[in-house]
């Protein structure tokens, strides 16, 4: 429960609401509104115009504040992407949800989360330890991020636009988030990342390497312990093992 809300103008003064206990960031709102037993005071980011999307060279950076929906729409975002956008949410969420909202409270089967994890997107995070210090930044990679979710206030995300992007799913129906997704991307140089969802509490990377390594069976062994009541490990591995060589076909 939302029991103080502030609506700073500036990022300084953003980080120093946020330096005080029990005290988070707002995005879209969609998850931390919900009714809960904890009481946490909320600084909504709404005017801190970070919800930019640009492109820099190779890279997209989006601004954290960024809509899923908003992303889904850019002619700059790669198909493959779209496609996981449309599995992470309905568009009623979407166009509330931020991308950082959605990475900090995203589990095993965000789609969204998953090709990110592939694509080795990196995270801008922003902190200020008490109201008096300094403002501190660091750039952190996805894959850094999933497992620990520092805190801080997320302030942009990058995603590189030089690589090839493929993304395969089964789920109970079209538009259910997936019980096995396989996202791949690869640069030029031929490394090949493949970032494997639909269980646990994050996406999880199966390999990062070379064209030529076996990407089927680094996505089987990723699902290798991967039971729940979505589906078994045994399923899940072949299923990965067969969504991987597609991606790896439509590179
Ligand atoms: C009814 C309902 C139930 C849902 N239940 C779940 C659920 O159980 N699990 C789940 O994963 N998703 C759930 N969702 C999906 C949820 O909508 C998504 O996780 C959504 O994408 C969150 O994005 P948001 O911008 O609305 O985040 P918010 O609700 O604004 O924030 C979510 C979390 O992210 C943090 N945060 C937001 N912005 C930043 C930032 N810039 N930097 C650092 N931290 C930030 C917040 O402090 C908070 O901890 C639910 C949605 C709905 C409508």
């Amino acid at each position: 429960m939302i029991t103080a809300y502030h609506r700073p103008k500036t990022l300084d003064e953003a980080l120093a609401l946020l330096s005080q206990p029990n005290t988070v960031p707002l995005g879209g709102g969609t998850l931390l509104s919900q009714p809960t037993t904890d009481s946490v005071h909320a600084v909504d980011l709404q005017l801190l115009g970070l919800n930019s999307l640009r492109v820099n060279g190779n890279n997209l950076e989006l601004g954290a504040t960024l809509t899923l929906q908003s992303l889904l729409e850019s002619e700059h975002c790669p198909d493959a992407l779209k496609r996981a956008l449309k599995l992470e949410a309905p568009l009623n969420i979407r166009n509330s949800a931020t991308l950082a909202g959605t990475l900090v409270s995203c589990d095993g089967r965000s789609t969204f989360g998953t090709v990110l994890l592939a694509m080795d997107a990196k995270i801008a995070v922003m902190s200020k330890q008490s109201a008096v210090s300094s403002n501190q930044s660091s750039a952190i990679s996805v894959g850094e991020f999933l497992p620990l979710r520092p805190r801080g206030l997320i302030t942009s995300i990058s995603i590189p636009l030089n690589v090839k992007l493929a993304f395969e799913y089964v789920s109970r129906t079209p538009s259910d988030k997936p019980i096995v997704c396989v996202a791949l991307a690869q640069w030029n140089s031929g490394r090949t990342r493949l970032a494997v969802g639909g269980f646990g509490k994050s996406p999880m990377l199966a390999m990062d390497g070379t064209a030529s390594d076996d990407a089927a069976t680094a996505a089987r062994n990723a699902f290798h312990e991967a039971n729940d009541d979505y589906g078994s490990a045994e399923y899940r591995m072949d299923v990965a093992s067969t969504l991987a060589k597609r991606c790896m076909e439509a590179q």
